[in-house]
């Protein structure tokens, strides 16, 4: 049997690092699908497009050439044969992601992509409508969440260490209005599955946070 799991959550709630050592852990490859939004979101922003202009947007992904690779560091993210891992972190491309992903058509294309991925091998999915769209029938499925103001410390600490310059309050409200608007967009908003168990991280270590989803995986894979 394949196995697939589904990790779900809001911004920050560290489903990708999360996901990163789960699926080390189970010896599988984890596919951030974020990376796959965030890839779009900065190739209109490099080439001057709106990200509001739903119909130019959705050509440019019609047109583009996406793909993921994974070497000693993980996954890497591919447009038009291009590595972007290294420039889709900004605050920036994290928004104009945000807004690319409410077009429906976009959706169609990401999800067809990333199922076609997960068909291929066992893996962990992190995003936002993996329990819900792309892999209903998942091994196990998790909604992976922290309070709003500990997401935003470890993004802020997280980003700190990068060098970037925003403070505590920006790094909140941008995680606020980037939730609010994931929660609320018209096509396969964020919300946690019927048939996902919620893992509330707020008073959990990484390590604590990695044991509670395997035990859930151990579980439900039996
Ligand atoms: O997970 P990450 O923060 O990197 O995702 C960037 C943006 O891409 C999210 O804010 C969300 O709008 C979008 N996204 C999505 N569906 C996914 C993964 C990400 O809509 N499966």
């Amino acid at each position: 049997m394949s196995l697939n799991i589904a990790i779900d959550g809001p911004v920050g709630a560290g489903k990708s690092s999360i996901s990163d050592a789960v699926a080390a852990r189970l010896g599988i490859l984890h596919l951030d699908t974020g990376a796959m939004y965030r890839a779009l979101g900065l190739t209109a922003l490099r080439r001057g497009i709106d990200v509001g202009d739903e119909k130019k947007i959705t050509e440019l992904c019609e047109a583009l050439q996406f793909g993921v690779k994974y070497g000693q560091n993980g996954q890497r993210t591919l447009v038009e044969g291009e590595d972007v891992t290294g420039l889709i972190r900004t605050p920036e491309v994290s928004m104009a992601a945000s807004t690319v992903s409410r077009y429906a058509d976009v959706r169609r294309r990401m999800v067809r992509l990333q199922q076609e991925l997960a068909a291929q091998t066992d893996m962990v999915l992190d995003g936002r409508d993996i329990c819900t769209t792309v892999l209903p029938n998942a091994t196990a499925k998790i909604y992976l969440t922290a309070s709003a103001e500990e997401r935003a410390r470890r993004r802020y600490k997280e980003m700190a260490e990068k060098g970037m310059p925003d403070t505590y309050e920006q790094v909140l409200e941008d995680l606020k209005k980037r939730d609010e608007q994931d929660m609320n967009r018209p096509v396969e908003p964020l919300r946690k599955a019927e048939d996902a168990v919620e893992v509330d991280s707020t008073g959990l270590s990484f390590d604590e946070t990695v044991e509670t989803i395997l035990r859930i995986v151990e579980a439900k894979a039996k």
